[in-house]
């Protein structure tokens, strides 16, 4: 298996970084992975990580509902109730956001395709990158959408695209720099990047510390906040136009931390809600303090 160790900061290219926390991979593996901090910037990153060609196998479980679409199980079953009330949100809001009606999207990680099969209902032309091939298939065969592997986006045309999508998928990408390049070039000059992405800056991150689900080491490689995203689109010549916490993010993380700790399944739902509450009372006050954010990208100039 080859391993990226990162020496240099891939925010702000500093070399003083230095070991964080150990993290256990909860989901899959029950392997321990390093996270590792910027002294100069305050960027956390996962090193010494499984690369792209061989991180496939830490995807390669049931459990992994983005991907399989299972509904077996309390928690997944819960997930599936949530996405549908989120797709319908996240489809509102990047109308609203674009100003537009009708146009083009392309979403990059789009899973099975439900939030491009819910753009298409409402009259948008959709695109899809998904690098998982049984996601990749599902989309495809049970929706019919256009969804392409990932070297697929090098066939695009540059300023193609109203909307470019990245729902919890910028985290997992190796290279930050090129697909940050990519974006820029695909999008049309009014255009948006829409990206959410797990905070660890939030309440609930902190008080679960290793146990935190949104870190979900080693698919997650980095680790935003606030602070941190925007140091990275001012690289690239961006501007956050829009930015927002996902509220309902901070019950469903919880959840899944109160079970990385073996805490029997009512006992976990108990405190997940109790501390998901904390965190969005939190995030009512401070938006910067969401379990997981919606940034809204336009271009500058
Ligand atoms: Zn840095």
């Amino acid at each position: 298996m080859s391993i990226i160790t990162i020496k240099k900061c891939p925010l702000c290219g500093s070399i003083r970084v230095k070991h964080e926390f150990f993290c256990k991979d909860y989901l899959v593996s029950g392997e321990r992975f390093e996270t590792y901090i910027c002294k100069q910037c305050g960027f956390l990153f996962t090193n010494k990580f499984p690369s792209n060609h061989s991180i496939g196998k830490y995807y390669d479980n049931p459990q992994y509902i983005s991907h399989s679409d299972t509904k077996k199980g309390f928690i997944n079953k819960l997930y599936h109730f949530v996405r549908k009330y989120m797709v319908k949100n996240k489809l509102k809001l990047v109308c609203k956001q674009s100003k537009k009606r009708t146009g083009k999207i392309l979403d990059i990680g789009c899973g099975t395709g439900y939030f491009l099969n819910a753009a298409r209902r409402k009259g948008w032309e959709t695109f899809g990158i998904q690098k998982n091939e049984r996601a990749n298939k599902m989309a495809v065969e049970y929706f019919k959408l256009f969804v392409k592997q990932e070297s697929h986006i090098y066939k695009f045309r540059k300023s193609s695209f109203d909307i470019i999508t990245l729902w919890h998928v910028l985290e997992r990408i190796e290279d930050l720099d090129e697909i940050m390049e990519k974006i820029y070039d695909l999008l049309l000059p009014d255009g948006i990047a829409v990206i959410a992405l797990p905070n660890c800056n939030s309440y609930d991150a902190k008080h679960y510390r290793t146990y935190w689900a949104g870190y979900d080491i080693p698919r997650h490689l980095w680790h935003f906040t606030p602070e941190t995203i925007e140091l990275l689109i001012k690289k690239f010549n961006f501007n956050i136009a829009y930015k927002k916490p996902m509220l309902l993010d901070a019950f469903y993380v919880s959840l899944l931390s109160e079970r990385y700790k073996k805490v029997n399944i009512f006992s976990a739902f108990v405190k997940a809600m109790f501390i998901g509450a904390v965190s969005t009372v939190k995030a009512l006050h401070n938006k910067d303090k969401g379990s997981s954010m919606i940034y809204v990208l336009r271009k500058n100039g």
